[in-house]
């Protein structure tokens, strides 16, 4: 039984890779996250099969009670409330590390007269440390982004020096708990270092950093689960943390790069602070822009022979991705070239467009990214934003004092025209203006995106 289960263990690992490597590509995503699912399941049956601590029947009742709660939360969360959700999710995955770190030293204490193994005792500490932080943490950044908590950056002074303080005392807790095991007190101490410092690490970044730490809390889950999976002596739980862990790391840089940030940047906060930006407070603005009207709008499209629409955060709000979808058959209709350019950080989590547009069936070879359509954006007719912002400010170029400046963009403003739907003349994530909407070849079509959308789609269809 054991070698099968060790087999069982190792086909899910694979499948967990195979699964991963597919989720690279739009095409392939999909197609991915069933290959990952399956490897998933082989692994729980697995696991199930080793029934050493619970029964079967209270392994199903947990096992009922969690999928509803999750099938609930999925279905009843909006595309935008994503990144609270895994949030959400990375603290259980935090809170079941530090659940099974100090059951099973409890267990080992009571239950065995010789001492813990070395390499379990240390995995038990890791699990705790990391458990506490990811849990608390995930927990605090959850309730910024649900807007339970001020989600702007909490910070005092000696915050830094005060964190480092108290992973010392927290690492000095767990080589005294290594020293003398019977020492319960330090196991305590280190667990409620643990959950502080989920806190204090969490509160000093802003909300524009929030999903970038969320991918690192991510991470910590994942790193979590290895050192829980060396507790149990599990190499599934091993081999799935240490993928958690890695593919977070690998997601946070990728974001990090995206925004032009450094991850220590990133994590020592206060973003959106920058002296010297300008806010567009309750959607006014000084900006002399011009405005454009749907029937117009319509003219324009009909009139272009190559349009790019850039995406971002508004499309998801207003669930707009079904009306571009049919902007751009119109316009394949009228022979006109139609590419999607996608930021990677457009949105609010990484592939929050592809995920969208993919919905819609928009065909994956007309996403492109920034770098593959830059050099046509000069001979391009129309560059459409749709609820985008942040990622098409030239300010990202030249404006040293931005809090944006020196993050890749969309040079939208290159093209001939650029017409741009939005609300108002509010910012965006960062909280700054957008200097691109008061540029000549700037066109603001105000209103909701999908129901401006709409009408100048119905407008061609008329022409
Ligand atoms: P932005 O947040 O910059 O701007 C979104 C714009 O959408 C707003 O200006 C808003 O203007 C408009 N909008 C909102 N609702 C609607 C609606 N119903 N119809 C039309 N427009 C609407 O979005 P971007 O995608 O350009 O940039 C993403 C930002 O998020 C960047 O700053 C990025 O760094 C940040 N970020 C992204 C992450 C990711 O992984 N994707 C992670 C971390 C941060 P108005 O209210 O006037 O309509």
């Amino acid at each position: 039984m054991d070698i099968i289960i060790k087999l069982a263990y190792l086909l899910a690992s694979i499948l967990f890779i195979i699964g991963i490597k597919r989720m690279n590509k739009p095409a392939t995503a999909r197609n991915g996250n069933s290959i990952s699912a399956i490897g998933m399941l082989i692994a729980i049956v697995a696991t199930m099969v080793q029934l050493n601590v619970m029964t079967l029947p209270e392994i199903l009742i947990c096992i009922v009670i969690g999928s509803a709660i999750g099938f609930y939360v999925a279905k009843k969360v909006e595309m935008t409330q994503m990144p609270e959700m895994v949030a959400l999710f990375n603290g259980f995955g935090g809170l079941a590390s530090v659940g099974v770190g100090l059951s099973e030293y409890w267990r080992e204490s009571y239950e065995n007269t010789q001492d813990i193994h070395t390499v379990t005792l240390v995995s038990i500490l890791l699990s705790i440390l990391i458990g506490g932080v990811t849990f608390t943490g995930s927990y605090v950044a959850f309730g910024k982004l649900s807007g339970r908590i001020n989600g702007n950056a909490i910070v005092f002074k000696g915050q830094h020096m005060l964190n480092l303080l108290l992973l010392v005392v927290g690492i000095a807790g767990a080589a005294m708990v290594m020293y003398n095991q019977g020492w319960v007190t330090g196991m305590y101490i280190l667990l409620f270092i643990s959950l502080l410092l989920g806190v204090l690490v969490v509160i000093p970044i802003g909300g524009a950093d929030m999903p970038v730490v969320i991918s690192l809390l991510n991470s910590y889950s994942g790193m979590a689960a290895c050192a829980t999976g060396f507790v149990l002596n599990n190499y599934m739980l091993i081999v799935a943390g240490a993928l958690v862990g890695s593919s977070g790391i690998i997601l946070t840089d990728i974001m990090c790069k995206g925004m032009n940030r450094s991850l220590l940047n990133v994590v020592m906060g206060g973003f959106g602070q920058t002296a010297g930006t300008v806010a567009t407070v309750g959607g006014k603005s000084d900006l002399v822009v011009k405005e454009v009207g749907v029937e117009e709008a319509a003219m324009l499209f009909d009139s272009a022979s190559s349009v790019v629409i850039v995406p971002g955060y508004g499309m998801a709000v207003a669930q707009a991705q079904h009306a571009v979808k049919e902007l751009m058959e119109i316009l394949l209709k009228k022979n006109i070239n139609v590419r999607f350019a996608i930021h990677p950080v457009a949105g609010r989590m990484p592939g929050h467009m592809n995920v969208l547009l993919a919905e819609s069936n928009v065909p994956y070879d007309r996403l492109l990214e920034p770098e593959q359509i830059d050099d046509d954006l000069s001979n391009t007719d129309i560059v459409y934003v749709v609820g985008a912002n942040d990622v098409v400010n030239p300010a990202a170029r030249h404006d040293k004092s931005s809090p944006i400046f020196g993050m890749p963009i969309i040079n939208a403003d290159k093209a001939k025209t650029v017409i741009v739907s939005k609300r108002s003349m509010a910012s965006g994530y960062a909280g700054i203006e957008n200097e691109l909407f008061g540029y000549p070849n700037c066109l603001m079509l105000f209103g909701d995106a999908k129901a401006t959308l709409t009408k100048v789609v119905n407008e061609l269809k008329e022409m």
